[in-house]
């Protein structure tokens, strides 16, 4: 078992926030929602001030209907001034239909664990990443970022422990292939606070041009204990879904990414920037639950922030709550 950090660094003063309950979210909910409703999400999320999106994946329609409208999805709303519109792309094939669409960045992803990207994209890991570098040329020269993700890099739902080496060979590759940031995917909510520290410390020393991202998933409840330990260790890039949307495939009725109200709030609480307003986070939550039909499992906007009071004189007395 990996140790915990040592006397934590400094904590960042700024953090980016992407928001991915679009993709990631949408991906592993029942309900299908219409370009129009998405595109309405989108914009009460801008609206509170996320700059950075992943907004869908250019995989096959019938493997994901959820995602079916990525290319309309994209160009309504590409161009919106200061915001980041990245897509998940699995080959050559889905990184052509996102740059048709005009996507700010292509994000290239593969398991780490390869009985998950077996399941994921029906190849093995290698496979994945020679498929890579046609896309990474196709890039060259266009303008459009690119960017890595890697599934399961915390654990395995099919294989268990997943040994930091192969996290680090893979990221290794993306940054052969001019990836500036990497992201690392808690797929299915098996991150711990020293897989945290052991994996960042281990990218830091094999691939250190390339800036991690924290993508963690709250599946069992420690997704912001995870933060707090990406945080610690001066990690500056986390990815969070608003409302918690979605959920694990693996796991009916289990959560799925961390919610973004909730990331927000710890991080302000922490007078950490994120340029996001907390409200505005609070009202696209609850435009999220109405299209969902459901409550979400975040916890910040059913609360409210700690400072929301409530009417002392319409509660009554010695009601013998601790
Ligand atoms: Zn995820």
């Amino acid at each position: 078992m990996p140790s915990v950090a040592p006397a934590p660094a400094t904590p960042p003063r700024r953090v980016h926030v992407t928001e991915v309950g679009l993709r990631d979210g949408l991906q592993n909910e029942a309900v299908l929602l219409s370009t129009a409703e998405k595109m309405a999400l989108a914009r009460a999320l801008v609206e509170a001030g996320v700059l950075e999106f992943e907004l869908t994946s250019f995989v096959s329609p019938r493997a994901v209907p959820a995602l079916a409208d990525a290319a309309d999805l994209v160009a309504s709303l590409r161009g919106t001034r200061g915001v980041h519109w990245s897509a998940l792309v699995p080959n050559l094939r889905g990184a052509e239909r996102a740059l048709e669409a005009g996507v700010d960045s292509v994000v290239l992803f593969v398991s780490a664990s390869e009985s998950h990207n077996a399941k994921n994209v029906n190849r093995s890991v290698d496979a994945s990443l020679e498929g890579f570098e046609a896309v990474a040329r196709r890039l060259e020269g266009s303008g459009i970022a690119l960017r890595g993700a890697i599934a399961t890099a915390f654990g395995c739902p099919f294989e268990g422990d997943v040994q930091v080496e192969a996290v680090g060979r893979i990221a290794r590759r993306f940054a052969d292939l001019g990836a500036a940031q990497l992201s690392l995917g808690d797929t299915t909510g098996m991150a711990t606070p020293p897989l945290v520290t052991e994996r960042i410390t281990h990218l830091r020393e094999v691939v250190p041009t390339l800036s991690p991202t924290l993508h963690f998933h709250n599946t069992r409840g420690i997704g912001l204990a995870n933060v707090m330990q990406g945080l610690a260790l001066g990690v500056e890039r986390y990815e969070s879904s608003i409302g918690g949307l979605g959920g694990c495939p693996f796991a009916p009725g289990a959560s799925g990414n961390i919610a973004s109200e909730d990331l927000v709030y710890l991080l302000t609480e922490m007078g950490i920037e994120t340029g996001i307003d907390l409200d505005g986070m609070i009202a696209a939550a609850r435009i999220a639950s109405r299209l969902m039909g459901r409550p979400l499992p975040a916890q910040v906007s059913k609360a409210g922030p700690r400072l929301a009071l409530s009417d002392c004189s319409a509660v009554p007395t010695a009601l013998g709550r601790a």
